[in-house]
């Protein structure tokens, strides 16, 4: 994500608490639990299962606001089951079964508990499968990042981080638990549904509706699945041999947007440069029309980016960040929320060189600019352990872009290459904390970087 605003999480931080605290007392042992245990948000998720595959088919009605779904959850028992949580934000859950038999639902807050006729054992395979329904709570303005949904009279769409799944999608809402995705959108007639990966096809409903199949073949986490339901412009290519789909809002002016949005290729390619090759089968993007999105989000295989992106002219920078994310955030994952930095972070320095390719200022002029401003909020905030209030502000970006500059420096620019690219070839379509980073980079270069990170990370202060 790109912010396009400082400091919101003073603004939604109350609201991010208030997800099934009263759930933390559970305390049998058969039973999920919600929440994963993140350091920063520990309802988030549900734990006692691992998801492999989400089915879901969604219908959605522009003119009435309302969304219709099924989804077949197919998942993983780690623990004895004898109920678990799914993540879901209001709607109404109409019929559940567990592997074919009916099982009984009940919510609380914002926690879909099932429980199945029989326990489930630990390691079994089951599936789960959710008629639900009703119009999405619209996100207020101004809390994009957190339950992300945004209807208008023009249609939808579902964007947000560190949470916005659990909006459209009953579902375990936590990266840490990354799944393969089937998504149809069933819209009507000259609307666009548009979501992640590939499209398999598009079918004509009895009733004149559209039906867009998509398919992610890449594990993916929640908050970077995406819908959006509209008019748009959508353009179909190839590029190195895989389909690239774009998706402009019909509403914003064709050129600005459109010229950038072609240049997607070109800046994957410059980054395969220094991230090792394209970790998806797809490329893409789309623009969306409704302005409450203020965020350009790195949407899997196909960033968001919203009505100003473009609106003043040409900026590859964005593109360079959000596509970035696709190795750095996407295709290695956070373990949990704390380590925030290895995607927004890495998403600077991989913007920084990229402007520095294009004609733009130099890495070095990035990191002095910052560097000299020694009553800068960057020395305040530190990048590693920004807290859950803190993990988009400017710290996490910048000083994260800035540690890795100065590890550069550290280690050399042949080692650092090195590092970068066994990092996203080790955790490939998985996940990695900060720990692992720093044993990375202690392995690659053969040098003690313990107080190097101390200081760029965890402590106060100006890094000396
Ligand atoms: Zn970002």
């Amino acid at each position: 994500m790109r912010n396009a605003r400082k400091m919101w999480a003073a603004l939604v931080a109350p609201a991010l608490l208030l997800t099934g605290c009263s759930l933390l007392q559970s305390k049998a042992s058969d039973q999920g639990l919600a929440g994963v245990g993140d350091p920063y948000f520990p309802t988030y998720g549900n734990s006692g299962y691992d998801v492999a595959h989400y089915g879901l088919k969604v219908r959605f009605d522009p003119s009435s606001g309302r969304l219709d779904g099924t989804n077949t959850v197919r998942a993983t028992a780690t623990q004895p089951l004898d109920r678990f949580h799914l993540d879901l934000y209001g709607l109404t859950v109409a019929t559940v079964t567990v592997d074919g038999q009916p099982a009984e639902a009940t919510r609380e807050a914002d926690e879909l508990i099932i429980t199945p006729k029989a326990p489930i054992a630990k390691g079994a395979a089951f599936t789960t499968e959710i008629a639900y329904g009703g119009r999405p709570a619209d996100t207020p303005e101004k809390d994009a990042e957190n339950n992300g949904f945004f209807t208008s009279r023009r249609g939808a769409v579902a964007v947000g981080e560190p949470q916005s799944a659990a909006a459209w999608f009953p579902v375990n809402d936590h990266p840490s638990d990354k799944a393969l995705y089937d998504i149809e959108l069933t819209v009507p007639a000259g609307y666009s549904g548009i979501s992640n990966g590939l499209l398999r096809g598009r079918s004509e409903q009895a009733d004149g509706w559209n039906s867009w199949q998509w398919q992610v073949t890449s594990p993916m986490a929640s908050y970077l699945a995406l819908m959006a339901v509209g008019r748009y412009r959508v353009v179909q290519g190839v590029h190195k041999g895989k389909p690239m789909i774009t998706a402009i809002a019909a509403k914003v002016p064709v050129g600005e947007a459109d010229e950038n949005l072609a240049r997607t290729p070109e800046v994957a390619d410059f980054l395969e440069t220094i991230a090792g090759p394209y970790p998806f089968d797809a490329y893409g993007g789309i623009v969306v029309a409704d302005r409450r999105v203020e965020d350009e989000m790195e949407s899997q295989t196909r960033p968001v980016y919203t009505a100003a992106t473009w609106e003043d002219g040409p900026d590859t920078g964005i593109l360079a960040h959000e596509l970035a994310h696709q190795w750095f955030g996407d295709s290695v994952s956070v373990a949990t929320w704390q380590d925030i930095w290895l995607n927004e972070g890495f998403a600077t320095y991989a913007e920084w060189l990229w402007l520095e390719h294009d004609g733009g200022p130099t890495l070095q002029q990035q990191y002095d600019q910052r560097y000299a401003d020694r009553k800068s909020e960057l020395w305040e905030v530190p990048p590693g352990d920004p807290g859950r209030e803190e993990i988009f502000s400017d710290s996490v970006y910048e000083r994260g872009g800035m540690t890795l500059i100065a590890l550069r420096k550290l280690v050399g620019d042949e080692k650092f290459s090195a590092i970068l690219r066994t990092w996203t070839q080790r955790h490939r379509d998985g996940n990695a904390n900060t720990a692992d980073f720093i044993a990375l980079a202690e392995q690659t270069s053969g040098q003690q970087l313990d107080a190097f990170f101390d200081k760029w990370l965890y402590a106060k202060g100006r890094p000396s």
